[in-house]
């Protein structure tokens, strides 16, 4: 197989797999997103085991390797599951055949065990274990990246049931490109410093993930050597503008957050680093695009300094509990220049002002840390100065020298000043345009920081909200919301980014509760633009799902007032025809035969719909209900039509205690439909069987099954029979007129019993449709 058609063969798979997965994780289980995309990510398994044995996908990096071939996960928007399971330490996984619906769902269950949790318990393999899984095992298989002239993912040791063609291990070719050329179609993980520097010389920007384990107990232990590096490796103004930037995205995206997490001063590493740039840039034979980029570089080593220090003290302040005395101390300790205590007195008190300290709190600390500043210089100058007389000032040649030395770099700093002043303004328009665009979304988006606190509405999301983005802005996201919002925040606390992804689907059943969902949910995004919940207005739900029962309501009326006149007139032309009312001419009988045909059609129209709304809107009178009697009392209505058509019916009732909690009327029109299909679409001398067994896909639950041996429903076509009037074009029997809505029905009435339906069909051998109901509780 061709690997283009290989990667196919497995990007629905893996996508919605990693949807489920990520569905599960935001939601309960229970909700129709999560069950909807579960059935889809089990269908395509399906699709998978109709042609091999078992499934194997390991994890190496970034990347996965699946059943033997290397696959970049991002391309099939895998790459949250990938790094959910690095991050659960697992190896690989191997889904085998018969793998069931039930298996799947604890499968996702599982993979939705809070990290933190997972640790708790002593690890994913621990938790895994403790289910008795029959087709899905963990299994110990290494796979590592190694570099052999070429890059290619290595299978080191694999210890079961791997499948596929196998045409070797390794589809991860980079070709040597052209030197100084930027690669786009590959990822990049670096591993150590001097990776990384070239990882940002040779790939675009969002090629390189950052392993930041790996990478920054170097950077720390010697960024004069990352600095060296970063020098060295400008060959061309372009080349350097492309690692600084990469190096700047780095300290900015991954060192900064962490510094914070670890509370640890980042201007150790970033003093020397800029020191070491600073010293190259100011040589006269770097020419001035280099300074340039250079400078802006610094400026951004500085920014994320101050950031480091802000951020720490305002976890400080948060996780002491608003304690001034700890504050009072970290800040001396983070504080100790004045220029760095005028530069981030602004925000920091910002910050803390939001985190909840008063302004006079606030300034009472900044004035202790600073007063002890300006007392040590006091000291310290009153030491060092020579006594002179008032009016007298002493200057020796050393001290001109230094001071013109001193003014050079004055001129230097204003010029970097301006330098920076300027790219400021040039990205705050950046920002105010990008502001609009995002404010101007029609998707609800908000952005709150690592706290919770809003950072941004946008207009729909203050539409949501039913508040300004300016009365929302730096308060707590949970006391802006009244009790008709259910908040789906992701579990775990919101600095635990890893956990969800940018985009979240939402597959709901209808298309109606799908713009629905979307018109009334906004999306939930921290600072680093990860999504970490979704918010949804449940008075918009509940006004749709009014919408929906007064149309169910005003359909149902104007059927069953429809049916009325229907009869009437279907009894008189059975009347006429039957010759009761006088002899006919044979054209007027033809013509009186064709009405009579289609108004039992239209009768039968009238009624489905009848059925859809009753089903829709009707209450369900549930009551225990023995599912082996039900499918008898369904066998007896159809044997006189199964004999004409000779077939024949069999029943299977394989559970001791077939009893459901369930609306037996209803139940009873579920399996009657199914039946009805499988007799129209069984050919003669085929047989159907009424099956009651354990539901393996519910915990407890019951499963009924109508198995016939017609002519079969193709893959594609699986799925939207259940969507009303939906039809399989080319396989409709001539002797009975159907509308499209029995299974519509069928559905409607199982999701409304709290179960599910499906159909497992092969085209030319025949069909099982089936659904499960819970069991009556005792
Ligand atoms: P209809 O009134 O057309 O039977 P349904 O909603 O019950 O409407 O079924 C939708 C379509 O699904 C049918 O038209 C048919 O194409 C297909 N179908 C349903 N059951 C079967 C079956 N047992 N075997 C083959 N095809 C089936």
């Amino acid at each position: 197989m061709r690997h283009d058609e290989e990667f196919k063969k497995y990007a629905n798979w893996l996508k919605n797999v990693s949807v489920s997965v990520k569905q599960t994780r935001l939601y309960s289980a229970a909700h129709p997103a999560v069950r909807e995309s579960m059935r889809i990510a089990y269908l395509e398994f399906e699709v998978l085991f109709t042609k091999q044995e078992a499934i194997t996908i390991g994890f190496a990096g970034d990347k996965c390797v699946l059943d033997g071939r290397v696959i970049d996960p991002r391309s099939m928007k895998a790459a949250d599951f990938i790094k959910l399971c690095r991050k659960f330490g697992i190896e690989s996984f191997v889904f085998s055949k018969g793998l069931t619906l039930g298996e799947f769902q604890k499968f996702l269950d599982i993979m939705s065990v809070r990290p933190k949790e997972v640790e708790d318990k002593g690890g994913f393999k621990k938790i895994f274990e403790t289910i008795d899984f029959e087709h899905i095992k963990t299994v110990s298989a290494r796979f590592e990246m190694v570099q052999e002239g070429e890059k290619v993912a290595k299978e080191t040791e694999i210890g079961g049931g791997s499948s596929g063609d196998g045409e070797g291990s390794g589809d991860l070719v980079l070709d040597s490109d052209e030197p100084g050329a930027v690669r786009n179609d590959e990822i990049s993980v670096p591993q150590s410093v001097t990776e990384l520097v070239d990882a940002f010389r040779t790939f675009s920007l969002n090629n390189v993930v950052c392993d930041y384990g790996s990478l920054h107990s170097e950077l720390s232990n010697e960024p004069q050597f990352a600095a060296k590096l970063i020098i060295r490796s400008a060959q061309d103004p372009e080349e350097f503008k492309r690692v600084l930037e990469g190096m700047a995205a780095f300290f900015e995206g991954q060192l900064t957050p962490r510094y914070i997490e670890d509370k640890k001063d980042l201007s150790k590493l970033t003093t020397k680093m800029a020191a070491e740039i600073k010293k190259h840039i100011a040589s006269p034979a770097v020419s001035e695009e280099f300074r340039l980029v250079g400078e802006q570089f610094v400026a951004i080593l500085e920014r994320c300094e101050d950031e480091v220090r802000i951020g720490i003290l305002e976890k400080i302040y948060q996780e002491s509990n608003g304690n001034l005395k700890t504050l009072e101390s970290w800040s001396k300790k983070l504080l100790k220049k004045a220029d760095i205590q005028s530069r981030v007195k602004n925000l920091l008190k910002d910050k803390l002002v939001q985190a909840g300290i008063t302004d006079e709190a606030f300034e009472e600390v900044y004035a202790t840390v600073s007063s002890k500043n300006v007392a040590k210089k006091k000291t310290k100058t009153s030491k060092e100065a020579p006594t002179l007389a008032e009016g007298e000032v002493a200057v020796s040649s050393k001290d001109l020298t230094e001071m013109e030395q001193k003014a050079k770099e004055l001129d230097a700093i204003k010029e970097q000043y301006r330098l920076v002043s300027k790219e400021k303004k040039r990205l705050q328009d950046e920002q105010r345009r990008l502001d609009g665009v995002i404010r101007r979304l029609a998707a609800g988006q908000i952005v709150v920081d690592e706290q919770a606190n809003v950072v941004m509405l946008n207009q729909a999301a203050e539409r949501l909200l039913g508040k300004t983005n300016a009365e929302a802005q730096g308060k707590k996201l949970r006391d802006q919301l009244q009790e008709e919002h259910a908040l789906a925040i992701v579990h775990g606390d919101l600095l635990d980014t890893d956990d969800v992804g940018q985009d979240i689907e939402t597959s709901a059943v209808s298309q109606d509760v799908q713009e629905t969902i979307r018109a009334s949910t906004a999306v939930v995004e921290n600072i680093n633009g990860r999504t970490v919940g979704m918010l949804s207005a449940l008075s918009d739900l509940i006004k749709q799902k009014e919408i929906n029962e007064m149309k169910s309501r005003f359909v149902s009326h104007v059927t069953h007032e429809l049916r009325g006149p229907l009869v009437a007139i279907q009894k008189s032309l059975g009347m006429v025809i039957e010759e009761e009312m006088g002899e006919l001419e044979a054209k007027q009988k033809v013509l009186l035969e064709m009405a009579h045909r289609n108004m039992q059609r239209l009768e039968r129209l009238v009624n489905d719909v009848l059925d859809m709304s009753k089903a829709e809107s009707g209450a369900l009178n549930f009551k225990t209900v023995s599912l082996a009697a039900l499918v008898e009392q369904v066998q007896n209505t159809f044997a006189i039509w199964a004999a004409d058509k000779k077939i024949s019916i069999k029943i299977n009732v394989s559970s001791n205690n077939p009893e459901a909690e369930a609306d037996q009327d209803r139940i009873i029109q579920v399996i009657t439909n199914l039946m009805g299909n499988a007799l129209k679409f069984t050919p003669e001398g085929g047989t159907i069987t009424l099956e009651v067994r354990e539901a393996k896909a519910l915990e407890g639950g019951l499963e009924v099954g109508v198995r016939d041996t017609g002519v079969g429903i193709a893959k594609e076509d699986c799925r939207r029979i259940f969507e009303r009037f939906e039809q399989v074009s080319g396989n409709q029997p001539q002797e009975v007129s159907s509308t499209g809505l029995g299974l519509a029905i069928a559905r409607e009435i199982v999701l409304k019993h709290g179960g599910t339906i499906w159909v497992e069909s092969v085209v030319g051998q025949g069909s099982c449709f089936a659904f499960t109901l819970p069991r009556m509780q005792h």
